[in-house]
């Protein structure tokens, strides 16, 4: 066993529960409310018009100009009408853009800071208390303490994360992912179970987040495997994994299939998930080829499931890296990647030649 190592998950998950009981209880003496979101989820569910409806006693302020992959301009916004309408509380509804950007503009509202002044600094005040729900299952951000915010000018995408930056409490209501497009609800699978897959084999990796991420990555393989025999998903299982996974990686971060993902998605706008699942037969390859011993237990799983992870991705995304980018685009994916922290908790070291001829075969 590790010498040393932690476990801290503060985030009171709400499962399955029936949503005004939840939001009825965290807006208990709150007059004033903040929702931070994006357009489509928080109509197409209904929870506009149930929040509006069930709370007249409440003075709620709906800010829904949260774009995928939320730019640092926007979580500015968020928190200067987080602030000028002098928001208690926030309830973050949507997919990890809606929820990261709400994340990061309840703590903008507390500290009227320049972007990189505040991610630097090591004295600020605490968040406003937010209550995050996820309408899609992939990113875990209602249980982690990072906000991945884009840098558009940079084409970057950052991680801006405070120790302490974690929502209060989060809801799980599987409902909600109903009204999810079928590709990204597939694309949002696949970023949980890299979330898993990563957090298990990074070197920052314990007892504790192993022991969620096989579990995750047991419930993810059998839901895939049947989506391909055409048997219907359980929503309500790919949410609990979806946060379990969240928790992995608040604890152990993400590696060098995320660094290369993000690229796909700063340069190309393909959705974060649909980028990690393009990288990831690659990946596991790659951790195959450097004997990661931990890549046994996975392949098992997969094996004993009957999923082969190459051929779904084939037929899910019906599109291959090089499709999407010529050799010299692999090459900028690749320095790219090679630069952010994410990579220091690969357990292999890659050289860039050889891990662009690994990603040019695919
Ligand atoms: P998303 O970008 O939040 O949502 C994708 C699309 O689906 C959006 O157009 C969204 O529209 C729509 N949508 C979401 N839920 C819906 C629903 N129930 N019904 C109908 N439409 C719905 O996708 P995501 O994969 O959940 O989040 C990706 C972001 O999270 C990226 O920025 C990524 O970097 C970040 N991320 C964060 C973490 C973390 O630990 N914090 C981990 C991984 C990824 P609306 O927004 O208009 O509703
Ligand atoms: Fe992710």
């Amino acid at each position: 066993m590790k010498p040393d190592f932690y476990f801290h998950s503060p985030v009171k998950v709400h499962v399955e529960v029936e949503p005004l009981k939840v939001i009825s209880k965290f807006l208990t003496g709150v007059e004033s409310v903040g929702v931070v979101s994006g357009k489509k989820s928080i109509i197409k569910t209904g929870f506009k018009d149930f929040l509006k409806t069930s709370f007249m006693d409440k003075r709620i302020y709906f800010f829904d100009e949260v774009e995928e992959n939320p730019s640092i301009n926007t979580i500015i916004k968020g928190g200067r009408f987080l602030r000028d309408n002098r928001c208690e509380a926030v309830i973050c509804f949507g997919g990890g853009s809606a929820i990261d950007a709400g994340k990061a503009s309840a703590i903008f509202a507390e500290n009227n800071l320049p972007f990189y002044e505040l991610l630097a600094s090591e004295k600020y005040n605490r968040a406003l208390p937010v209550l995050a729900i996820p309408t899609t299952c992939g990113t875990g951000s209602e249980v982690n303490h990072y906000s991945i915010i884009t840098d558009i000018e940079k084409h970057d995408k950052i991680n801006f994360s405070k120790p302490d930056n974690f929502p209060k409490e989060a809801l799980l209501f599987s409902e909600y992912l109903k009204s999810l497009e079928e590709k990204i609800l597939i694309a949002t699978v696949f970023d949980a179970f890299t979330h898993a897959f990563e957090g298990f084999i990074a070197t920052s990796s314990n007892p504790f987040t192993d022991t969620l991420a096989i579990e995750v990555m047991k419930i993810i393989i059998k839901n895939l495997k049947n989506y391909f025999d055409g048997k219907i998903l359980s929503l309500p299982e790919l949410h609990y994994a979806s946060s379990l996974a969240g928790i992995v990686i608040g604890h152990t971060g993400t590696t060098l299939l995320h660094a290369l993902g993000y690229y796909l998605t700063n340069h190309h706008k393909i959705h974060h998930g649909e980028a990690n699942a393009l990288i990831l037969p690659t990946f596991l390859n790659l951790c195959r080829k450097h004997n990661i011993e931990k890549v046994e237990l996975v392949d098992r799983i997969m094996k004993d499931c009957g999923l082969d992870v190459k051929e779904a991705v084939k037929s899910i995304f019906n599109v291959s890296l090089t499709d999407i980018l010529n050799h010299s685009e692999l090459e900028n994916m690749v320095n790219y990647a090679l630069k952010k922290p994410n990579v220091l908790k690969t357990p292999f070291i890659v050289k860039s030649d050889y891990l662009l001829d690994n990603l040019a075969l695919f």
